[in-house]
Order: C-alpha cells, then sequence, then structure tokens
C-alpha cells in the first residue's frame, strides 16, 4: 500500500533509509511521467500490519528532521561517481552543449547559462537514472527480508527471530521470508 508520496528523490530515500532502520519493509518507487511536471517518488509498504507503526515513526521522523542536521547536506548528495556517464550524458538546455558530470558547476562551460546538474539528468533520464547513484545501503533486499517482522501466514505468529526458511514455531506451517518478500513486492 502507498504510505507516502514525495517529489523529492532525496527526501524519499532518506524516508525509506529510516523506515527500514526502524524495521519496517518500504520500498520506493519512481513514477514516471504520470501527467506530473516534476518525477515523484512513491513509498510503498509491503503489508498494511505496518501501517500504524510506520506512521509513528514517519511523525517521528518527520518532526526530527524539521531541525536541520549538520551533515544532511552532505550525505543527501548523490555520488555521480556511480554513475555511468555513457549512460547519463545531459546537455545544456540552452545551447545543446555536453555538460560535464561535476557538481560544482552551474553554468554551462559554453552559453554560461545556469543549470543544476542533477535535475538536468532527472529531466533528460528519469527518476531511474539518478537511483544508482545513491548509497542502497538499508534498502537493500536482504535487509527488509531479515528486519521484517514477518508473521506466519497460516496463524500470524511472528517469526521475526527466526531463519529465512523454516516451520513456523506455533503451528508447523512452511514459510520462506524471501518468498513472501517477493509475493509482497510484486
Ligand atoms: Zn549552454
Ligand atoms: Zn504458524
Amino acid at each position: 500500500m502507498r504510505l507516502r508520496l514525495y517529489d523529492n528523490l532525496v527526501r524519499a530515500q532518506q524516508t525509506a533509509q529510516y523506515l527500514t532502520q526502524h524495521g519496517i519493509a518500504v520500498k520506493m518507487f519512481p513514477l514516471e511521467d504520470a501527467g506530473f511536471a516534476r518525477p515523484r517518488f512513491e513509498l510503498v509498504l509491503a503489508t498494511r500490519r505496518q501501517r500504524a507503526r510506520a506512521e509513528e515513526i514517519l511523525g517521528e521522523y518527520e518532526q526530527e528532521s524539521m531541525v536541520p542536521e549538520t551533515d544532511w547536506e552532505e550525505q543527501s548528495v548523490p555520488d555521480l561517481s556511480r554513475l555511468d556517464p555513457n549512460h547519463c550524458a545531459v546537455s545544456c538546455a540552452a545551447c545543446g552543449a555536453s555538460l560535464p558530470h561535476d557538481l560544482d558547476m552551474t553554468q554551462c562551460p559554453e552559453c554560461q547559462a545556469p543549470y543544476d546538474l542533477v535535475e538536468r539528468i532527472l529531466e533528460v533520464h528519469g527518476p531511474d537514472a539518478l537511483l544508482d547513484a545513491f548509497d542502497e545501503e538499508g534498502v537493500d533486499a536482504n535487509a527488509i527480508v531479515d528486519a521484517f517482522d514477518w508473521h506466519c501466514e497460516r496463524c500470524d505468529a511472528s517469526l521475526l527471530s527466526m531463519p529465512r526458511r523454516d516451520r513456523c514455531p506455533s503451528c508447523g506451517n512452511l514459510y520462506d521470508k524471501d518468498e513472501m518478500f517477493r509475493k509482497d513486492f510484486g
């Protein structure tokens, strides 16, 4: 189920990481076009069961992040060296000159038109191209599968500290957390 919709990739990414670190399984999906002026990023919750807890954690997080953190900006800067420049080449919107992949540059070297490299990559290549540039630590599937409070599909017993694949300690039902993850996240 949809939890939040963001128009800011960094914000969506940070929130997803925060929730995952608190044991809430979320996944971020870029919504391309769909009539939006800017790309949107959707945070999707694995199961309704975690909704109340997720809202609680989000409430805390949203309040906390109102307070500017000194290293917030630094953490949020995408690592463009992780992008393949051949796949993310961008040109100046004004004159068509190719733009260097350098976050410190703010003006086209040819015509001096101002640009924002991250914005430009988003415009030209869409949000998917940029996802690679963020450290995905904390939102990778393994971390989610391990952190998530899975419940037995038959009797609803918690499988939290259980191995990935085993039998439910209450009813003996065979489960596979990886499989449940795939089912929930499609
Ligand atoms: Zn230019
Ligand atoms: Zn069970």
